[in-house]
C-alpha cells in the first residue's frame, strides 16, 4: 500500500526519503509537506542582505558508506572547498587556540595547576574502573578528572544545554565526546591526545560546500523531484486523519489559512515526534505514549547575526565561549568558510544562543536578544559597537533534542506507541529525537523509504518493521 505517500517535513531526511521512494517505486504519488517557505530544515540558508549563512556552519563529513557514495552525485567535487579549522576559546579573558596546545595552557595555568589536573585525571580514571556513570557529570568527571570537568566541561555543558549536567544523559557524552570539542581540549590537558590521532577526524580540516549547505539541499530536492516527488512549501501539518490502527489523510494549512486534505496510503514523518504524537492523540494514540511524548524536550537556539563594517572580525572558523556571563556559546563568520558568502568590505558574525522554550531568554523580544549579544560581543574585545551596522535574529525552535537522563525511556515509550499506526513511520533528527548530522538524517530517510516498500511487499506493518530496526541508528556519533 504505497501508491500515495505523504512525507511530513522537507529537511534532508524528508527529501532523501522522497528520492529513495521514487527510485524504488516509480509512479508512486509522493508529496512532501514543508512548513517553511523553502526546503532544507536545519540545513537551509539564511540570507541577510548580501550575506548568506548556514544555520550553524554545516561541514560535510560522513562515516556511512552509503552516504559517502551518494554525496559525489549530489555535489560535484569542484563545488566543495577544504577549510582549515582554526578555532579559539575564550577563558579568563584569554583566547586559547582550540584545541588547546599544552604549551599555551602551561603558560596560563602554571606547572602546579597542570600537575593538579593530571592527578585529578588519574583519580577520575581510577573511579571509572569501579563505577558505571549514570549521567553526563559522572561520565565526564571520570573521563577527564574532577578539576578539568569543573573548569570547562561542566560549565560549558550547563551553558549549552541549559540543564544541570547531572540531569543530562551519558548519551550526550557518547555523541559529542567523539566530536573532540571541549573534551578534546581536556584530553590534551591530560596527555591523551594520541588516542585522537588514530580516529578518523575532521578536526584539522573539513569539507564545506561553496555557497553553503543549501546547495546540497537543492540537489537533493532536484533528485526527489526527478524521482516523481512534489513539494508543497509554506504549509503546516494541521491534523492527521485515520483510525487507531492507521493513517488515511493529512490535513495541511498554508499561511493564508487555506486548508487542503491529502489522502495517504502511507506516511513518513520527519517533523518533531512530540508534534506528531500530539496530532495523533485524536486517533487514540496510547496514553502512555502521549505522556512520554510530553516529557521529551527540544532546545531552542537563537542565531544573532551582527553585520560589521570591516572585512573580518577574526580568521577563525569557530569561536567558543564557555563562560556563563556571556549569553552566546559559539560564533562564526560565514566568510571564513567561503569568502563568497559575504561582500568584500564587510563581514557578518553569527552568535549562537541556546534557550529552553520556557525561559525568559526565549520569551525576550528579538531586539533584547540582539542588544544583549551586541553588548556581550563588545565586552570580549572582538568588536566595537560603532562598527556594528545591523543585527538580525533567527530562531530555531527545534535546534537540539535534549538528552536528559530519562529521555531514552520516554522515547522508547513513544516509539512503542507509534507502532499502533501500521502505515506510519517517524524518522530523521526530529522524528526519532536523534542528535545527529545531515548524513545520519539522510540515511534515516532512505531507510524509512526502504522499510515502507519492503513492508508493502511482505504485506507487513511498516511501523512494526521500522521499530524492530531502530537500533541501527543508535551508534551515530558526531565527528568534529
Ligand atoms: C547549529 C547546528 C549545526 C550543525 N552542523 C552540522 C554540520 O556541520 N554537519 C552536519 O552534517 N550536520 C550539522 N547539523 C545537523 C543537521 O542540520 C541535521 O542533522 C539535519 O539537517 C536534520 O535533518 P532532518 O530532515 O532530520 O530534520 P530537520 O532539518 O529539522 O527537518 C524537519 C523539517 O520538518 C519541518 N516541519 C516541522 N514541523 C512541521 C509541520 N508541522 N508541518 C510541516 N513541516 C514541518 C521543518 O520546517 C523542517 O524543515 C547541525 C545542526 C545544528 C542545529
Amino acid at each position: 500500500m504505497t501508491s500515495r505517500v505523504v512525507i511530513l517535513g522537507g529537511g534532508v531526511a524528508g527529501l532523501a526519503a522522497a528520492m529513495r521512494l521514487g527510485q524504488l517505486r516509480p509512479g508512486t504519488s509522493i508529496t512532501i509537506v514543508e512548513r517553511e517557505a523553502v526546503a532544507g530544515g536545519l540545513a537551509r540558508a539564511w540570507a541577510v542582505n548580501e550575506f548568506t549563512a548556514d544555520l550553524g556552519p554545516h561541514r560535510v563529513y560522513t562515516e556511512l558508506p552509503e552516504i559517502e557514495r551518494l554525496l559525489p552525485d549530489l555535489i560535484a567535487r569542484d563545488q566543495m572547498v577544504t577549510v582549515t579549522r582554526r578555532s579559539q576559546l575564550l577563558l579568563g579573558g584569554h583566547f586559547f587556540d582550540y584545541p588547546v596546545r599544552a604549551g599555551e595552557l602551561l603558560g596560563q595555568l602554571g606547572p602546579v595547576n597542570m600537575a593538579g589536573f593530571a592527578l585529578s585525571a588519574l583519580a577520575g580514571k581510577a573511579r571509572a574502573a569501579i563505577r558505571t556513570p549514570h549521567n553526563f557529570e559522572e561520565a565526564m568527571s571520570d573521563a577527564f578528572g574532577a578539576r578539568a570537568y569543573g573548569l570547562l566541561v561542566g560549565p560549558y555543558a550547563r551553558k549549552v544545554w541549559k540543564t544541570e549536567p547531572r540531569h543530562l544523559s551519558v548519551e550526550v557524552a557518547r555523541v559529542r565526546v567523539s566530536a573532540g570539542g571541549a573534551a578534546q581540549m581536556i584530553r590534551r590537558l591530560v596527555g591523551r591526545a594520541h588516542a585522537e590521532k588514530r580516529r578518523p577526524t575532521a578536526l584539522r580540516e573539513f569539507a564545506y560546500i561553496r555557497g553553503g549547505v543549501s546547495r546540497l539541499v537543492e540537489s537533493l530536492l532536484g533528485r526527489a523531484c526527478q524521482a516523481g516527488a512534489r513539494l508543497i512549501t509554506g504549509a503546516s501539518v494541521e491534523a492527521i486523519e485515520g483510525t487507531a490502527t492507521g493513517v488515511s489523510a493529512i490535513v495541511i494549512r498554508d499561511a493564508s489559512g487555506r486548508a487542503e486534505r491529502l489522502p495517504a496510503d502511507s506516511v513518513i514523518s520527519t517533523i518533531p515526534v512530540t508534534d506528531l504524537a500530539a496530532a495523533l492523540e485524536p486517533l487514540a494514540l496510547d496514553p502512555t505514549a502521549q505522556a512520554a511524548a510530553r516529557s521529551l524536550t527540544y532546545l531552542g537556539m537563537m542565531l544573532v547575526a551582527l553585520v560589521v563594517r570591516r572585512p573580518q572580525v577574526t580568521p577563525n572558523t569557530w569561536l567558543y565561549f564557555p563562560e556563563e556571563h556571556l549569553v552566546f556559546n559559539r560564533a562564526y563568520e560565514p566568510r571564513n568558510f567561503d569568502p563568497g558568502m559575504a561582500p568584500s568590505d564587510r563581514t557578518m558574525a553569527v552568535f549562537e544562543v541556546t534557550a529552553r522554550w520556557d525561559s525568559d531568554l526565549w520569551s525576550s523580544p528579538d531586539s533584547d536578544i540582539a542588544s544583549r549579544v551586541t553588548t556581550d560581543a563588545c565586552s570580549t574585545g572582538l568588536l566595537r559597537e560603532a562598527e556594528i551596522e545591523a543585527a538580525h535574529v533567527l530562531r530555531l525552535r527545534h535546534a537540539y533534542p535534549l538528552y536528559t537522563t530519562d529521555f531514552r525511556a520516554h522515547l522508547d515509550a513513544v516509539c512503542r506507541g507509534l507502532e499502533q499506526f501500521a502505515n506510519l513511520i517517524s524518522t530523521g533528527r526530529q522524528g526519532l529525537f536523534n542528535h545527529n548530522n545531515m548524513d545520519h538524517s539522510m540515511l534515516m530517510g532512505i531507510r524509512a523509504a526502504e522499510c515502507l516498500v519492503n513492508a508493502a511487499q511482505g504485506n507487513e506493518s511498516a511501523a512494526a518493521r521500522w521499530r524492530a530496526n531502530l537500533g541501527q541508528f543508535a551508534h551515530f556519533r558526531i565527528v568534529d
